[in-house]
């Protein structure tokens, strides 16, 4: 059995940043990272469209939580200590600056994720830090105040452990026969599929609009994109996070609301309507586009009002300019299942957070077992505040381990 100081199972995001902050605060410990992959930090490499969305230009921590549907209490303590401006200086302190694009994202200003993983790399050499990879962390339990860890080919003891391996169900299955409890996971990042008339010929449309499920007592606004199975776009994705839940309980069959035209309501929208009808009358409605509508949206729209492509504004009954109103403000869509956005597989659900000390990230159940990232029962919107979680947890936790 080989002795480490500390032990960090899972060479990803949250297991590298805990690893060099240990190592940085503390140089005389021995880490070790234990990686069941052939390599390290596959989800880094492959983030944000291989360029590493590695967290988002939001400087106060009340607005900071309220991306993150699952873990928004939780983490307002942490993001006081450690969060966006930090993460910003801790990558320039170590050669790696970052950007902002226009709707907040900060990417490493070569647009390449590998800078980030060359960062890690060249800290964990300077730091002396091991990694090895193809070990898979199969059985830990504590003796005499120290971890015991199994892998598949080795057997190891440390002092004080970390666990950042992620979503994968065999370590929770591991940690619930520890007594922590895991809450099951479901999808948390996802577009929906909707079969529509409507929006079969507008593939690539995208625009703000108002979004409204129902069933699920969710809202939300911003961009929305029309895709060839249904929707994305970010306003997709925001229900998709806070929904994630609601959602898989609905079996992901139910019904979206689009407003097409944000700030106006059905009533608002049938007046001016009415007002077009006197100022246009000898116009065809279905030529031009009202309301800064994308041409082919506002067609398909008219269509299903039950407006035929010649008809005047003249020629409108109330019925047909209700209707009208109806389709540009509370148009209902059927969505019938969801696909995965951008192979971005993110999860809902993990370590139950009640069961976490926030100050250090450390189980109140086991002393000296820690967790970050994405292992915990905290996920975000799309946007960088995945890694930012990662950051923010690995990083509290390193300074308690260290
Ligand atoms: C395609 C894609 C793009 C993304 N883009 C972004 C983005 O741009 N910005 C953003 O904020 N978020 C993004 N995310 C989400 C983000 O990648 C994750 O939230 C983040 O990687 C979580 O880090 P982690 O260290 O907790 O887990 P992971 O990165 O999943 O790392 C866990 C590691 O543990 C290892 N492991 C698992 N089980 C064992 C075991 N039994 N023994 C040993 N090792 C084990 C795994 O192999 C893995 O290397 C993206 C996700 C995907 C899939």
């Amino acid at each position: 059995m080989e002795y480490f100081d500390r032990i960090i199972v899972g060479g990803g995001a949250a297991g590298f940043f805990t690893a060099i902050n240990i190592a940085e605060n503390n140089r005389s410990l021995k880490v070790l990272i234990l990686e069941r992959g052939k390599d390290v930090l596959n989800k880094v490499r492959i983030s944000g469209g291989g360029r590493c969305n590695v967290t988002h230009a939001e400087f106060t921590p009340a607005e900071l939580v309220r991306k993150y549907p699952r873990g928004s209490k939780e983490l307002r303590g942490p993001f006081h200590k450690f969060m966006t401006g930090e993460t910003i200086g801790w990558f320039e302190q170590r050669g790696v600056s970052l950007k902002t694009e226009e709707d907040g994202r900060m990417f490493p200003v070569t647009d390449s994720s590998e800078t980030i993983i060359e960062c890690f790399r060249k800290q964990c050499a300077k730091l002396n830090i091991e990694v090895r990879t193809g070990e898979t962390l199969k059985r830990f339990y504590s003796e005499e105040n120290q971890w015991k860890i199994e892998t598949s080919g080795a057997a190891y003891n440390c002092e004080k452990l970390m666990l950042a391996t992620g979503s994968n169900s065999k370590i929770w299955n591991l940690l619930e026969n520890s007594g922590h409890s895991i809450v099951d996971a479901v999808p948390s990042l996802f577009t929906f599929n909707s079969k529509d008339d409507r929006i079969k010929d507008l593939p690539g449309i995208a625009l703000d609009a108002e979004l409204e499920i129902p069933e699920a007592r969710l809202s939300s606004d911003g961009p929305l994109l029309i895709t060839h199975w249904g929707f994305s776009g970010p306003a997709i994705l925001k229900l998709s996070a806070w929904g994630a839940r609601a959602l898989h309980e609905l079996q992901y069959k139910f019904s979206v609301k689009v407003n097409w035209i944000p700030g106006e309501n059905e009533l608002s929208i049938i007046e001016t309507l009415k007002d077009l009808k006197q100022e246009h009358s000898r116009q065809q409605v279905y030529k031009r586009s009202q309301f800064d509508l994308p041409k082919r949206l506002w067609h398909s729209l008219v269509l299903a009002s039950g407006i035929s492509q010649d008809s005047k504004w003249a020629d409108l009954n109330k019925q047909q300019l209700s209707k009208l109103g109806g389709q540009l403000t509370a148009a209902v869509f059927q969505v019938n299942g969801k696909s995965t956005f951008k192979e971005e597989f993110v999860t809902a659900g993990g370590i139950d957070l009640k069961e976490i000390d926030f100050k250090t990230f450390e189980s109140k159940i086991h002393p000296n077992l820690y967790f970050a990232g994405e292992i915990l029962n905290i996920d975000a919107i799309t946007g960088g505040f995945n890694f930012q979680n990662a950051w923010t947890g690995g990083f509290l936790a390193a300074q308690a381990m260290s």
